[in-house]
């Protein structure tokens, strides 16, 4: 059974139950709900990656987190932390990663209307749409993809992954999970697809400029480090890691100077060892790392796990939540909701 399945099975069980009983007997009172961006189209950069929430999910989204949860704040975050991660109040504490630019368009507006603090976590690469994150450019390359049956396209990218007489679904597949060491094919396939990274970036900025950045510190909101340029970390040895952290540390330290020193790690935290976190916590001053393996028990104190909101299939944060309490649950049954790191 895979982990989508026992997620679904998990809600359907707990369905009966009212939210208060659910969230009182996981005794997991603070939450930290994540997301990408919120927007009424897709963009085409995000198309092929995760599903756009669109502005009155958002709303919706938020109206459920304010009637069971009180909005927190970074330094919230922070006592929780120093408290050994106990809360006695329910909480939520909201962060949005990759600094895309409906951060400031569309986000921002809508939770200082509210009184909500939030974090965004943020790749110096990317602002000021320097360069297109290798993800978004795999999802302009698949819509591209999907749009032609030009033989010569296919048989030209068959060359560049080595997979001679793929059939065009297959390469499509391989295109997707095509990683952060791959950037070079990626960009080759670009040219083959006539994808113009340079000219979307241009024309679409979909990332947020520095001086909005600094624009939503100065409003109080939380920017903290996602990485200089977003690798997977659990394919990069101790030394690239480092050097990823201590650039976007600091990008950070010179243009905003954060009170408070944190790090999301770039997709997923798994299988990064115990000793880089140590190496975090301990020499490179970060106060707080964030993952994003959903609600977890997590043995670094420091570290805490958020929940993914922009999941296929999930059409509210009430469904999402739940799930993530009920499957907490089921995890506690079989004594695997407690992380362990070599
Ligand atoms: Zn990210």
């Amino acid at each position: 059974m895979n982990r989508q399945y026992i997620k679904k099975l998990s809600y359907i069980f707990s369905k009966p139950l009212p939210f208060k009983v659910l969230r009182y007997f996981s005794d997991e009172n603070f939450i930290f709900p994540f997301y990408h961006l919120v927007s009424d189209t897709v963009p085409l950069h995000i198309k092929h990656l995760y599903p756009v929430v669109s502005r009155q999910r958002f709303l919706s989204d938020l109206d459920f987190l304010l009637k069971h949860f009180n909005p927190a704040t970074i330094d919230d975050v922070l006592n929780y932390v120093r408290n050994g991660k106990k809360s006695e109040k329910p909480l939520f504490f909201l962060s949005f990663d990759d600094g895309m630019r409906e951060c400031y368009d569309i986000i921002y507006p809508i939770l200082k209307q509210k009184g909500i603090q939030a974090a965004f976590f943020i790749n110096p690469a990317f602002v000021d749409n320097k360069e297109l994150f290798f993800k978004h450019k795999v999802s302009l390359i698949v819509e591209k993809l999907k749009n032609t049956n030009a033989h010569h396209i296919f048989s030209e990218i068959s060359g560049i992954l080595n997979a001679p007489n793929a059939h065009p679904e297959r390469l499509t597949e391989r295109i997707r999970q095509l990683g952060y060491a791959n950037q070079a094919e990626i960009n080759k396939i670009g040219v083959i697809c006539a994808c113009d990274f340079n000219g979307y970036l241009k024309k679409q900025q979909p990332f947020m400029t520095l001086e909005q950045i600094k624009e939503l510190n100065d409003l109080g909101f939380h920017i903290g480090s996602h990485s200089f340029d977003h690798p997977e970390f659990r394919k990069l040895d101790e030394g690239q890691m480092r050097l990823q952290v201590a650039k976007s540390m600091a990008y950070l330290t010179k243009n905003i100077n954060p009170g408070v020193v944190t790090f999301a790690f770039p997709f997923t935290d798994f299988e990064v060892p115990a000793s880089f976190f140590n190496y975090l916590h301990k020499e490179a001053g970060i106060d707080i790392t964030f993952g994003t393996a959903g609600i977890k028990k997590d043995p670094e104190i420091k570290h805490i796990q958020r929940i993914p909101m922009e999941e296929a299939g999930m059409k509210s944060a009430e469904r999402v939540i739940r799930s993530e309490y009920a499957y907490f649950w089921m995890k506690l049954l079989f004594r695997k909701n407690t992380i362990t790191r070599r």
